[in-house]
């Protein structure tokens, strides 16, 4: 009875009685300066926290191969973070995509998130590899390994990728990346627990080990992250749609929505025993510091 009022979850212990942390962080690399600004002041309030590492985004056919190198040598340079490079297949030869980690690995950056990517139709289009390119992400993770012992994360994905068959080839092909040689997977974001909390289960089931750590999405613009999440194939349940329903001229509501839709969302994930987390930012850091506050890590 009152489960839920159970003293002994782990949103209700002191925080020295919790299990330990692993947060991560995700950017974008910023397009103009102001938006470099933020990017950095970002980081600067993120890095406190102690993230696992923080990692920053390949625009769609490599279009921000420099930008993306630039910020995560900046990151290694600059503060005491370490940074993950994102790498895509999209639009590159075998030895255009191996030349990318080499710059990488110079740059002492030792942490690859490694993707298909999508075509520049856009994500639901057919994905065809370039000729001499790598054929999908396992293919890039055995590729990446071939050059150097990086660590390597890969994507998951809750409510299935769209263009797998079925949940059996979905599961198969992030054994088939774990197996090539990736250490974790990071999932696509999702709004309702119980479909990450299945997608474990099933993986758990095919004899997958490797952390599967939930890609939180703090919703900033409803009508921004929607969109985006259609695009993707992550669904937005009715009772968090009718949350923000509204809100669109009434952003001080919306921001203390969007801050208690992603609390409940964290917190309910602690309490099912989850650990690690990753973070898009959208290089904003404000939700996400209090976001890492609720789950008991601050800033030190
Ligand atoms: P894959 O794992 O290769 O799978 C793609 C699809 O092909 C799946 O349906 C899979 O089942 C199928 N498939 C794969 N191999 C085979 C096979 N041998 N036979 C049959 N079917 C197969 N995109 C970017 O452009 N830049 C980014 O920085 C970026 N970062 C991301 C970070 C995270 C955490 C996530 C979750 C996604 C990110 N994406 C990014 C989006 C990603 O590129 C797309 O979701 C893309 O559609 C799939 O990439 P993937 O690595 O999951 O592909």
């Amino acid at each position: 009875m009152f489960s839920s009022f159970d003293q002994d979850r782990p949103s209700r212990l002191a925080v020295n009685q919790r299990p330990e942390l692993e947060l991560s962080f995700e950017f974008f690399p910023p397009k103009t300066d102001a938006m470099e600004e933020r990017f950095w002041s970002s980081i600067d309030k993120l890095a406190p926290l102690k993230p696992s590492f923080v990692s920053v985004t390949y625009g769609a056919g490599g279009s921000t191969r420099e930008r993306t190198l630039r910020m995560v040598s900046q990151i290694k340079a600059q503060t005491g973070v370490e940074p993950a490079a994102h790498l895509t297949c999209v639009g590159a030869s075998r030895d255009e995509v191996d030349a990318v980690v080499r710059l990488y690995r110079s740059a002492g950056v030792n942490r690859i998130v490694a993707l298909r990517g999508d075509p520049p139709e856009g994500a639901g289009q057919p994905f065809t590899p370039h000729p001499q390119g790598y054929r999908n992400a396992a293919d890039l993770v055995a590729g990446i390994r071939a050059i150097a012992d990086f660590d390597i994360s890969v994507a998951a994905y809750p409510e299935k990728h769209p263009q797998s068959v079925d949940w059996d080839a979905d599961i198969d092909n992030l054994k088939r990346k774990l197996d090539a040689g990736a250490t974790r997977a990071i999932t696509q974001m999702f709004f309702d627990n119980a479909n990450y909390l299945r997608y474990v289960e099933r993986a758990r089931r095919a004899g997958i080990t490797a952390p599967i750590v939930p890609g939180i999405q703090p919703v900033h613009s409803f009508k921004q992250i929607s969109a985006f999440a259609s695009r993707c194939g992550a669904s937005i349940p009715l009772w968090i749609a009718e949350r923000f329903e509204g809100l669109e001229d009434d952003p001080e509501t919306h921001a203390l929505v969007a801050a208690a839709v992603a609390a409940e969302q964290v917190t309910e994930l602690l309490d099912e025993g989850v650990t690690q987390f990753h973070f898009y930012t959208l290089n904003r850091s404000n939700l996400v510091l209090a976001l890492a506050r609720l789950l008991g890590r601050r800033p030190g």
